[in-house]
């Protein structure tokens, strides 16, 4: 017997134990050293990215 769901589970249980944390905004920002300068803006930023759900945040300088 197979139900068909319209709503898709989440498998990855690692990720989904990180994104509790995550939830609560509780990242785990890592400098992304390979970007700190925009490009598009042309001015210099900290770029960190979150190692558990790859968010990002940029903060200018
Ligand atoms: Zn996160």
């Amino acid at each position: 017997m197979a139900d068909v769901i319209p709503f898709r589970k989440p498998s990855l249980k690692e990720k989904r134990k990180g994104n509790i944390l995550c939830r609560q905004g509780h990242h785990k920002w890592e400098l992304d050293k390979a970007k700190q300068f925009d490009v598009k803006q042309g001015k210099l930023v900290t770029l960190y990215r979150c190692v558990r759900c790859r968010k990002q945040k940029v903060t200018l300088l």
